[in-house]
């Protein structure tokens, strides 16, 4: 049962109160958290959702307590009136816009253990980044309640944290993985990517085709041939940093070999001026 046109809700309350009647009227819901900024990637998760709910609701929030970089924060674009007409125009049936203060109402801080997984790739180079991440999606399943919740596999690291998460809570709620939306020349979509100068904008799109090449290397020549590679080339532009370049296997344990029966994706986060990107791809 779509709503007819799609409702905003800014207070947890009044979202609760709505949800509370969607579901005793036997209605499923679907949940797919954003920061805001839309995309068409973002639009490709309201769209799963609606074929696998009777009701999608989208969150936009940009939560402070992930950002372990300020400025990073500081920046982050914010363009809310843009993605309510977007989510309208895709059919999402309700929009939470929340205020910090309202998913925040105590700095009580929370710590999970994420082990292994927050150790290394994202969890190593951004500390603290997977806790605020918990946390946000931890109060805003407690506040939705969905049935399923769609999550980007751009975010590779961040899905299998989420789906840690939901173990420790002891919830039924579904993560479903959704595919990665590109750019026509190949680059991730990312609302990040609305921050690059046209120079820039031009140099990420380097990124998926230096991953496209190191997946051939890391294939025919092996994985040691695919990261140097991938060093050299970022070297050769002033404006790129590789951050780290890796090849795991799907639980993300550094590879040295690959082995044809055992799957394996190569992970990437560089920064192209002041703006951090990350991308991923399957080899096999
Ligand atoms: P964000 O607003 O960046 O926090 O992203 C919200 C959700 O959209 C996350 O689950 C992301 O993984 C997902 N997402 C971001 N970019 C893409 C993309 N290019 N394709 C598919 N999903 C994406």
């Amino acid at each position: 049962m779509p709503c007819k046109s799609m409702l905003i809700f800014t207070k947890i309350a009044e979202l609760k109160g709505f949800l509370k009647q969607i579901k005793s009227a036997g209605h499923t819901v679907g949940f797919v958290p954003t920061m805001g900024a839309l995309h068409n990637g973002h639009i490709s998760l309201i769209s799963i959702s609606k074929k696998a709910s009777n009701i999608t609701v989208c969150s936009i929030f940009v939560n402070p307590t992930q950002f372990n970089d300020k400025a990073d924060l500081k920046r982050y674009p914010r363009t809310p009136e843009k993605d309510a007409a977007f989510l309208e125009k895709a059919g999402c049936d309700v929009l939470f816009m929340p205020s910090v203060e309202e998913i925040y109402p105590t700095e009580k801080k929370e710590t999970y253990d994420f082990g292994y997984l927050n150790t290394v790739l994202e969890g190593k180079y951004r500390p603290g980044h997977f806790n605020g991440v918990a946390q946000v999606v931890k109060r805003l399943f407690e506040i939705v309640e969905p049935d399923k919740a769609f999550f980007g596999s751009k975010d590779y690291q961040q899905v299998m944290i989420i789906k840690a998460l939901v173990k420790q809570m002891h919830s039924t709620i579904e993560i479903v993985n959704c595919p990665i939306l590109r750019e026509e020349d190949g680059l991730a979509m990312s609302s990040r990517n609305m921050l690059l100068s046209e120079e820039e904008r031009h140099i990420a799109a380097l990124i998926p085709k230096i991953m496209e090449v190191a997946k051939q290397l890391a294939l025919i020549k092996g994985v040691d041939e695919a990261k140097h590679f991938v060093n050299k080339e970022v070297e050769r532009f002033e404006d790129m940093k590789l951050e780290y370049f890796e090849i795991c296997d799907v639980d993300l344990h550094e590879i040295s070999k690959i082995d044809p029966s055992v799957k394996a994706i190569a992970l990437i986060a560089v920064f192209v001026g002041k703006i951090r990107l990350i991308d991923n791809l399957a080899l096999n």
